[in-house]
C-alpha cells in the first residue's frame, strides 16, 4: 500500500504519513490535500513509500494529490534539508516558506496567466575595461562550483560583469537567479538588466510583490520559462530546473539575513546550493562581509578585484575628517561642512548630508522632572516626528500624539533632544532659503512608486542638498553629486555589537561612492571626534582591505566570527526573570556537558531587553569547530524542546547570529 511521507507546515521535525492507495513514485514532489486535526491541510508529498514507521490501520488516508503543477524537484528538497539541518528549522516549515501563499490554501488555485512585458529597446553592451574583462574572464564557465568574490569600488561596473556572465550564461540555455538586497531601492538595476536582455523572461520575486504577482512569476521561475530572476532573499529557495548561475549583489548587506521565522543567510544557503548544483556563485561588493572576505583570503573563494572606476573620468572621492573636538557646532552641523555646501549651491552641483537618523529627534524630554518620551512597551524611546506631530517607537510602532505638557509634572516647556534627518532638513532649508533640501528617508519615501519619483527628482537635477539616512547609500548614480557629508558617525565605533564597525565602514564607503561619479570630482566630509580612529584613516585611503585585515585580526585575538562559530538561544516572556531561568535550564543540560568542545555562555538580557511588552533574554553557544557545533545544536534543540517553560515564553534558536 503506497504511503505519502508529506511535508506540512508545522514546527515539528518530523514528515507525516498518509495511506494514498493510488499514489505513484512520480507523485513525489507534488502537493496533496491531507486531514489534519479536525480540518485539512495542504502538505507537499516528499517521498511515496511503501512502508511506515506506524502501523499502517492507524495511518490516514490522503486527500486528493494536486496535479496542476510540476512536481518539485529532488535539488528543492536537499536545499530544504540543508536549511533545515543548518538552521536547526523544522523541514516542513522550510519547504512550505519557500511556496507562494497561493500554493498553500485549500481554496482552489486562480488561473494562472503569465503577463506579457512590454518589449524594451536592447541597449548595446559597452565595451569592458581591461578589469571588467579579466573578471569576467576569471569566473570558470566550464562546469562545476566555484564561488567568487568580486570586490569592486564604487562606480566600478560591477553589473556589467553581472550582465556579461548572464548573457553567457542564458547563451548556455541555463537560468539566472540574481538576489540584491531591496529591490524597491534598486529600479535602476531591474530596468539594467531588462534593457540588456530584451527577449529574455525575467521575473521578480520579493516580498512587496502582490500575492497573484509573485504565485506568477514564482511558477514561471519554478516552471523554467523565466530565464531570469531577479529577486531578494527569499529567492533564493525557488525552484529552478536549469540554474546555471547565481549572483549576490551588495552581498554585504544585512538584508541578506532572515531575522524572524527561519533566521537564515541568503547568501550563506546561495552557497550551498551552488556548491550543491556545480555552478558558479559571484558575491559582489565594495564593502564585502568580513566573512567573505575571509574566504576570499584564505582561498575558498576566488579574489575578483575591480580597482578602478569604469568611467575613466571618475575619480574616487577625496575624503577628510572635520575634528569636531574644537569648533562649535550649531545644530550638529560644522563650519566647514556649511562652506562646502554653499560651495556647492553657488556651482549648481549637489550635497547630501548623510544621518542615520530618522525622525526630527531621538527623544522628547522634560528639564523640570527628568521625563523621557519612553515607550512604555520596549527598551527603547519614543522618536519624535514633527512633521505629522507623532512619538513613534521605531522597534514595535507604537504611536502617539506629542503631548502639549510633560505628562509628569506638567511643564509646557518640553523639548527634544538630539536631532534627526526632520530636523537637519528643517535647519538646513533655513540656512539655505533659496536651495531645494529634500529629505530621503521610510518616512518621506515609503513606496517604490515614491523612490523612483525621488530618483527622478534628484536625476532631473531637481534638489540641491539632499538629507537622508542609508538608503541614500545603495548603488545609485547621482551624477551631479559632488559632496557628501556625514554627521554622527562616532557613535558606532564603540558600540556593544561588535559587527558595527563594519556596518559602519560599508555605510560611509557607499555613501562616499555616491559622490563625484561622473567628470565632476567628489568630496567627502565626515564630522568626528576621532580623526584619528584606524576605521577612518582607512576611508581616507579608500582602504578597505587594510582596514579588513585589521578587523579580521581583531576577530581572531578575540575569538568572534569568523574565526569562531554561534548559535544564539534567545527567551523572550513578559517577566525577564522568566526567560533568564529558561535559559539557564538550557545552560545546565547534560547534552551541554557531553560536547565540551562546545562552550555555553551566561544568560544575559538583550541589549533591547524589552521589545513590544516582552522581555528577552539570550544565551550564547559558541565553538572553534563549525562540524563541533553542528554535531551539539539538534541534541540541545531537542533537548530545549523538552523544557518545561511558562506558557507566555517563547525561544527560537539562530544559527550564525547576526545581531547582538
Ligand atoms: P558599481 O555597481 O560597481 O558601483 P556600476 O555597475 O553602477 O558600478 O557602474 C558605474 C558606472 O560606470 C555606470 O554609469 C555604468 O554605466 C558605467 N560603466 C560600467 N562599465 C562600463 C564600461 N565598460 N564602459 C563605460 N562605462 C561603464
Ligand atoms: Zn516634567
Ligand atoms: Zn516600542
Amino acid at each position: 500500500m503506497p504511503v505519502l511521507r508529506v511535508a506540512l507546515d508545522l514546527p515539528l521535525h518530523r514528515l507525516f504519513d498518509y495511506i494514498a492507495p493510488s499514489a505513484t513514485l512520480a507523485d513525489a514532489g507534488l502537493r496533496v490535500r491531507v486531514p489534519f486535526g479536525r480540518g485539512e491541510k495542504i502538505g507537499v508529498i516528499v517521498e511515496v513509500v511503501d512502508t511506515s514507521d506506524w502501523p499502517l490501520e492507524q495511518l490516514k488516508p490522503a486527500g486528493e494529490i494536486l496535479r496542476d503543477l510540476l512536481p518539485l524537484p529532488a535539488d528543492f528538497f536537499a536545499l530544504c534539508e540543508f536549511a533545515s539541518t543548518y538552521y536547526q528549522a523544522a523541514f516542513g516549515e522550510v519547504v512550505m516558506q519557500a511556496l507562494p501563499a497561493g500554493l498553500k490554501r485549500i481554496a482552489p488555485p486562480s488561473r494562472r496567466k503569465a503577463r506579457t512585458v512590454a518589449p524594451v529597446a536592447a541597449v548595446a553592451p559597452p565595451a569592458l575595461t581591461a578589469e571588467q574583462s579579466v573578471a569576467v574572464a576569471a569566473v570558470a564557465s566550464d562546469g562545476g562550483f566555484s564561488a567568487y568574490l568580486l570586490h569592486g569600488v564604487t562606480g566600478s561596473g560591477k553589473t556589467e560583469v553581472y550582465l556579461r556572465l548572464i548573457e553567457r550564461t542564458l547563451a548556455a540555455g541555463k537560468q539566472v537567479l540574481l538576489l540584491v538586497p531591496e529591490i524597491n531601492l534598486t529600479p535602476q538595476l531591474e530596468g539594467r538588466v531588462r534593457a540588456r536582455f530584451p527577449a529574455a523572461g525575467i521575473v521578480s520575486l520579493h516580498s512587496e510583490l502582490a500575492e497573484a504577482a509573485r504565485e506568477r512569476n514564482w511558477l514561471a521561475a519554478s516552471a523554467g520559462e523565466a530565464e531570469i530572476v531577479l529577486g531578494t532573499r527569499l529567492a533564493i529557495f525557488t525552484p529552478l530546473p536549469a540554474l546555471g548561475l547565481i549572483v549576490i549583489d551588495e552581498e554585504h548587506d544585512p538584508s541578506f539575513k532572515q531575522q524572524d521565522g527561519m533566521r537564515y543567510s541568503a547568501r550563506d544557503v546561495g552557497v550551498f546550493r551552488a556548491h550543491q548544483l556545480g555552478i558558479p556563485i559571484l558575491l559582489g561588493s565594495a564593502t564585502p562581509s568580513l566573512e567573505s572576505w575571509a574566504n576570499a583570503q584564505n582561498g575558498r573563494y576566488g579574489l575578483i578585484n575591480l580597482r578602478q572606476r569604469a568611467n575613466p573620468q571618475a575619480t574616487l572621492p577625496r575624503v577628510k575628517m572635520i575634528d569636531t573636538r574644537r569648533i562649535v557646532l550649531k545644530e550638529g552641523v560644522s563650519e566647514p561642512l556649511i562652506a562646502a555646501i554653499k560651495q556647492r549651491l553657488e556651482r549648481g552641483e549637489q550635497s547630501l548630508v548623510f544621518l542615520n537618523r530618522r525622525g526630527y529627534a531621538p527623544v522628547l524630554a522634560c528639564p523640570a522632572c527628568g521625563w523621557v518620551s519612553r515607550c512604555t512597551r520596549c527598551a527603547a524611546n519614543m522618536v519624535l516626528h514633527l512633521a505629522d506631530r507623532r512619538l513613534r517607537c521605531h522597534h514595535c510602532g507604537l504611536e502617539h500624539r506629542v503631548p502639549k505638557a510633560c505628562p509628569t509634572c506638567g511643564n509646557q516647556d518640553i523639548h527634544p533632544f538630539g536631532r534627526g534627518t526632520q530636523r537637519l532638513e528643517g535647519w538646513l532649508q533655513e540656512q539655505f532659503p533659496e536651495a531645494r533640501v529634500v529629505r530621503v528617508d521610510r518616512d518621506s519615501v515609503k513606496s517604490r512608486k515614491q523612490w523612483e519619483a525621488m530618483l527622478e527628482r534628484i536625476h532631473g537635477g531637481d534638489a540641491d542638498i539632499l538629507v537622508g539616512t542609508q538608503m541614500l547609500a545603495k548603488g545609485h548614480d547621482f551624477p551631479n553629486l559632488t559632496l557628501v557629508g556625514a554627521l554622527g558617525a562616532d557613535s558606532a565605533l564603540f558600540a556593544a555589537d561588535w559587527r558595527a564597525p563594519e556596518r559602519l565602514f560599508a555605510q560611509l564607503m557607499q555613501v562616499a561612492g555616491r559622490a563625484g561619479r561622473a567628470e565632476l570630482k567628489g568630496e567627502v566630509l565626515i564630522q568626528t571626534e576621532y580623526p584619528d580612529h584606524p576605521l577612518y584613516a582607512a576611508l581616507v585611503a579608500h582602504d578597505y582591505p587594510g582596514f579588513a585585515a585589521s578587523m579580521l585580526k581583531e576577530r581572531e585575538q578575540a575569538g568572534f566570527p569568523p574565526y569562531a562559530f554561534q548559535a544564539m538561544l534567545r527567551a523572550e516572556a513578559p517577566e525577564m526573570a522568566d526567560a533568564i531561568a529558561f535559559l539557564k535550564a538550557a545552560a545546565a543540560l547534560p547534552e551541554v556537558a557531553e560536547h565540551d568542545n562546545v562552550m555555553i555562555y551566561d544568560p544575559v538580557p538583550m541589549k533591547m531587553s524589552r521589545l513590544a511588552n516582552l522581555e528577552r533574554g539570550q544565551l550564547l553557544a559558541e565553538s572553534f569547530s563549525r562540524p563541533a557545533l553542528q554535531a551539539f545544536l539538534p541534541h540541545w534543540r531537542e533537548a530545549v524542546d523538552g523544557l518545561k517553560a511558562p506558557s507566555k515564553l517563547r525561544w527560537h534558536l539562530e544559527v550564525d547570529p547576526f545581531e547582538f
